[in-house]
């Protein structure tokens, strides 16, 4: 597999004559709960990375970056361990990367989300837009959440740290699953902007951990996969040229 990080500059010169696409998993330091690791969005981006570049290996190669373990989160920066930068900070730095990436000789990045608060999300895109300014590159911005189809979780509008997460970080890292609490839905008031948010997220659940399963979780992740070869291909292909 193209690790980036494991291989050595003339490797990934001779990588680039293969393939000039490469994957960017972007995650979040946030508090996922009593029960899940600060590291749940990111190890999940870069799990599901991993298994489409595995998968890719045998027909289409496709390098895959370290990821990025600093997101933007909101409403959740008020407990231990959640470890945020402002929607600026991040724009710049993904701006910058992205620029790096296409001077280091690759066409097609696939950044790929595990965390995708609004702010996050609009940070990536914005960087995505500026970067397509300077260089000429293609690139696609993907959150895990557009391609886990949230009618196959049993919890409807399950969310953070809840059936669909804690699934997958049973399968991904069951180690670091402490037990599976019961089901927390904060109240957010609908259109009030708050300071602080921290007295009214509880637990920091925000969704339902309880029928987690590993079953569930390998469904998931198999379905972020499948979602993300799809996204690779679009990347890949030419059907939106001059349209
Ligand atoms: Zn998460």
């Amino acid at each position: 597999m193209k690790l980036l990080e494991e291989m050595s500059w003339p490797e990934i010169e001779e990588g680039l004559k293969v393939t000039r696409t490469v994957i960017l998993p972007v995650g979040a330091t946030e508090e996922h709960g009593p029960h899940l690791p600060t590291i749940t969005d990111t190890i999940q981006a870069m799990e599901t990375a991993r298994t489409v570049a595995q998968k890719r290996e045998v027909f289409l190669e496709v390098f895959l970056a370290p990821p990025i373990h600093y997101g933007v989160c909101r409403s959740t920066r008020g407990f231990p361990g959640t470890i945020t930068v402002g929607h600026d900070a991040l724009r710049s730095y993904v701006k910058e990367v992205l620029i790096s990436f296409t001077d280091s000789g690759f066409e097609n990045v696939l950044i790929l989300t595990g965390h995708a608060g609004s702010q996050h999300m609009s940070a990536l895109k914005e960087a995505c837009q500026m970067a397509l300014e300077e260089r000429e590159f293609r690139v696609s911005l993907v959150s895990l959440f557009d391609l886990i189809d949230p009618q196959a979780a049993e919890t409807p509008h399950d969310g953070h740290a809840g059936e669909i997460e804690t699934s997958m970080m049973m399968v991904i890292r069951k180690d670091l699953v402490k037990g599976l609490p019961e089901e927390h839905f904060p109240p957010r008031p609908r259109f009030l902007i708050m300071k602080d948010v921290r007295h009214l997220m509880g637990n920091g659940i925000m969704g339902n951990p309880a029928p987690a399963t590993i079953k569930k979780g390998q469904n998931f992740l198999a379905m972020a996969a499948e979602g993300l070869i799809e996204a690779l291909e679009e990347l890949e292909s030419d059907c939106w040229k001059g349209r």
